[in-house]
This record gives structure tokens, C-alpha cells and sequence, in this order.
């Protein structure tokens, strides 16, 4: 197939439109003018998150022996945040230009460690050497719970699902027969209270997290290991879901940008249309979390009690299934003059629409009773959406659903209604072929496999 030369750099803007037009992504709250930072899925995108999630719940639990999932509570004690280092420490640098009184994060403007922030040009107003010194912002986003107005109590929504996993590790133990090494998944959303929102859903306020923590023995031999084996793991889950490699690197952590609780860190980024940019990081915890937590592990065998090592992976559903659609956008340039066909190349597993089904022309009775008794049988059969559609012309169905990333296309044609066969057309090739409606459930068995 031909390379995506059509796309251009205004790929961001043609990516939020389709969102939009499609029903992946609305801006929060638009009616009443939005709310920065915040995004609402569609009927598409709530089935492309769902599925991203599905399979990362499969190879991270399900396909393993080693690693069991829990669902935290998004408010916690008030403690957790105090033990875990976050009342203090999950801040970011805070710039104000005096002059437009826009604010930044002085990290994001100032690239460079020696340069000051106060000398950085201002990205709203352009004025330079502007801004505040930097200060301290917490990220944590508070509420209040009680009933009694002035005795009610401070809490914050989460803002990162890690620590339900360490507050739940002896009940994790406890309750189940699972011995170190082991890890404890989870997804879930996180709030944080972010300065400068951003690049569509890059940078929310309101995100859902995927996260194992990984626990292994306190040493540096088995924590190297660990650490390269989850790496491996995750980088090779996002290419075995389509991300082309070519965009997708590994980046450490310098020393001055590690988080308060990382021995070490490196993050998987993508090659977005606005720079490289994480959307997962790998974190070697240390015994950071549990012994602030004051808990530790014996060992059965041996008698041995130690507080384990944590070996993390922290990815980002929305940013995924962000860099999932950029990197599967692509313009057919073999389409044909003043034809559009945009195609989401998504893998058939995340793929929000499995299957359409069509009657060739929708005025012909015959062709749309078979259609639809397809339509039916096939949403028994197969594990997804699949959709019908009868409406305008047939090859505008089929750029239809290419726009939206709709794996095979099945049509009912006249030749359907003398030997009960149908055409299968794939998205990628646009080649057809001719399958028996018998066949049909386990030939797409066979294709989701
Ligand atoms: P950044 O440096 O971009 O602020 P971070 O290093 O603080 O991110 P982590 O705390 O490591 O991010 O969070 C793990 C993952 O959670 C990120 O890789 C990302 O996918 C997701 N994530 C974090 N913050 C946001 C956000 N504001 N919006 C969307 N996803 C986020």
C-alpha cells in the first residue's frame, strides 16, 4: 500500500474533526461552552477505549499466572496521600507572565535544565522574560465529603490508581494464595489538577490509567531484570496492536525529572504531530510505597519478612487510544479524483465496528431480508459491534466505515440470492471475495483470533 504522504502537518486538527464528526471524542460539557481538560467518548470511542482495555486486561492478567486485578476506590483515606508523598511532593513547576497573566509549567516552556524560566518567552502574549519565579502547584484535586456544612472533611480523587494496589497488598496476600514474584493490575480513572491542559485528550484533567505493580525481591539483580523484562513486555504489546515501531522509542528519565518515588524510570513515547511524547513509563518504585505504607512480606519458606521491590508499568488509556488513532489515520491517494477515503488502519481487535453488513441497493426487499437476518446472527456470533447500513450508495458505505476503521464489510447482492453467498470486503486491500452465509460466523471467528 502506498505511504501516507497526504496527511500533512494539519494531522491533529483532521484527527479532532473526525473524532468529533464520528462519534470518538466531544469536547466535555459543550453545550454550555466546555470545560478545559475535559472530553466525553462517543459511541466509537467509548468502543475503541473499551476494547484497548480488554486487551490490555488479557495479556496483563488473563493470559498470566503471576498477576491478579483489583478496582481501587477512586477517594481514599486522606493518609494514603500523606504516606505515599503526594501532599508533598506531586507538584509541578507553576510560571505566571506578569504581563498576560497566562500560566505555564516552567518544565514545558524551559527545555534546557541551566536556562531560567523567568527569561523564557511567554507562548500567549510573546512578551519575553516576563514571568514569576517558578512555584511548587499541586496537582491533587480536592473535594469534600459530609453532610454537615463546616464539618466536612477534605479528600482527594486519586491522582494516579497506583496506590490501590499498594493499600489492598496484604489483602491481595491475604486472600489469595499468590506468592512474590507477583504483580496487581488495574484500571481506572485519575484526576490531577494539570496546568496547562492540552493537544486534544493528551493532557486531561480527568484520565484512565492501566497499571501493574510488579513486586520481586529487594535486589539489584532481580530488579534489573524485571525492570527489562516489563519494558519488553510493553513495548512489544503496543507494536503486536499495530503501533508502527518507527514511532515509538524509549526515553530514561534524567535525574532532576524522576518522580519523588522512582529508583529509575523510562517512558515509552510516541512520535506525535506535536513531538514526542509519553504515554506509558515504566518505573522501578523501589520499596518507596510499601514502606511508607509500613508493610512488608514474609516469606513462607524461608521465614524471611523484607519489604519488596516495585516494578511499575503506568500507561494511559486516553493518550493510547489517541496515538492509536493517529497512527492508523491514513488518505488513500489511489481513491480517485474528488473521492476522499480516509481510512483508520486500527487493528481488527481494537476496531470500534467488527463487521457492517449491506444490502446492495436498500430498495430491494429481498437483498435487505437476507442482510439483515446476516446482521443478526452475525451480532450473536462475533464479540463487538457490528453494524448495518443501507443508506446512499454502496461505495459510499464502504468510505464510511473505512473512515472509522470498520475491518470487513459484507454485502448481500443478487448473486447472494441465487447461491448464498455473500461478499467479504477487507479494509486494507478493498479486494473482495466471495464467502458462503454459512461460513460467515466462523470465517470471522477465524479473522479475530
Ligand atoms: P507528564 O510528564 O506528561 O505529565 P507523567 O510522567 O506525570 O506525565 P505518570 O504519572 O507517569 O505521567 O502517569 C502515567 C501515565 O498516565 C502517563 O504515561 C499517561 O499515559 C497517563 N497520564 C498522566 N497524566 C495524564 C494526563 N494529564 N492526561 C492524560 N493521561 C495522563
Amino acid at each position: 500500500m502506498a505511504e501516507n504522504t497526504m496527511v500533512g502537518s494539519n494531522l491533529m486538527e483532521k484527527i479532532v474533526a473526525l473524532c468529533k464528526r464520528r462519534g470518538f471524542i466531544y469536547p466535555g460539557s459543550e453545550i454550555y461552552g466546555g470545560i478545559a481538560g475535559f472530553w466525553d467518548y462517543g459511541p466509537l470511542g467509548v468502543e475503541l477505549k473499551n476494547n484497548i482495555k480488554k486487551q490490555w486486561w488479557k495479556s496483563m492478567v488473563n493470559q498470566r499466572d503471576d498477576v491478579v486485578g483489583i478496582d481501587g476506590s477512586i477517594i481514599m483515606n486522606p493518609k494514603v496521600w500523606q504516606a505515599s508523598g503526594h501532599v508533598e511532593a506531586f507538584t509541578d513547576p507553576l510560571i505566571e507572565c506578569k504581563k498576560c497573566h497566562h500560566r505555564f509549567r516552567a518544565d514545558h516552556l524551559v527545555q534546557n535544565d541551566s536556562a531560567a524560566p523567568e527569561e523564557a518567552i511567554c507562548p500567549n502574549c510573546k512578551e519575553r522574560g516576563q514571568f514569576t519565579k517558578p512555584r511548587k502547584f499541586n496537582l491533587l484535586v480536592k473535594t469534600y465529603l459530609g453532610v454537615v456544612e463546616g464539618e466536612q472533611v477534605e479528600v482527594f480523587l486519586r491522582g494516579e490508581i497506583t496506590q490501590g494496589a499498594f493499600v489492598n497488598f496484604k489483602n491481595v496476600l491475604d486472600s489469595t494464595r499468590i506468592k512474590i514474584p507477583f504483580g496487581i493490575a488495574q484500571i481506572g480513572k485519575a484526576f490531577r489538577n494539570e496546568i496547562t491542559p492540552g493537544n486534544f485528550t493528551y493532557r486531561s484533567k480527568e484520565f484512565e490509567q492501566m497499571e501493574l505493580e510488579f513486586f520481586i525481591k529487594n535486589n539489584d539483580k532481580e530488579g534489573d531484570r524485571w525492570f527489562e523484562y516489563w519494558k519488553d513486555q510493553r513495548m512489544s504489546w503496543y507494536c503486536s496492536l499495530g503501533l508502527k515501531k518507527e514511532n515509538l522509542r524509549f526515553r530514561k528519565h534524567e535525574d532532576h525529572e524522576r518522580a519523588h518515588y522512582a529508583r529509575f524510570a523510562e517512558d515509552i513515547e510516541y512520535n506525535a504531530p506535536f513531538g514526542w511524547s509519553e504515554f506509558e513509563g515504566i518505573h522501578h518504585r523501589g520499596d518507596w510505597d510499601l514502606s511508607r505504607h509500613n508493610l512488608t512480606y514474609k516469606d513462607e519458606e524461608t521465614g524471611e519478612e523484607f519489604t519488596p521491590w516495585v516494578i511499575e508499568t503506568s500507561g494511559g488509556v486516553d493518550r493510547s487510544a489517541l496515538f492509536f488513532l493517529i497512527d492508523s489515520y491514513f488518505e488513500d491517494p489511489t481513491a480517485g479524483s474528488g473521492q476522499e477515503r480516509v481510512v483508520l488502519r486500527l487493528h481488527p481487535k481494537l476496531a470500534p465496528v467488527k463487521v457492517a453488513v449491506f444490502p446492495l441497493l436498500a430498495n430491494k426487499e429481498e437483498l435487505v431480508g437476507v442482510a439483515k437476518s446476516i446482521y443478526k446472527d452475525l451480532k450473536q456470533s462475533i464479540d463487538g459491534v457490528v453494524a448495518f447500513d443501507d443508506r446512499g450508495n454502496i461505495g459510499k458505505r464502504y468510505f464510511s466505515q473505512d473512515e472509522i476503521g470498520t475491518p470487513w464489510c459484507v454485502t448481500v447482492d443478487f448473486q447472494s440470492l441465487e447461491d448464498k453467498t455473500v461478499t467479504v470486503r477487507d479494509r486494507d486491500t478493498t479486494k473482495q471475495e466471495r464467502i458462503e452465509v454459512e461460513s460467515l460466523a466462523s470465517y470471522f471467528a477465524e479473522k479475530f483470533k
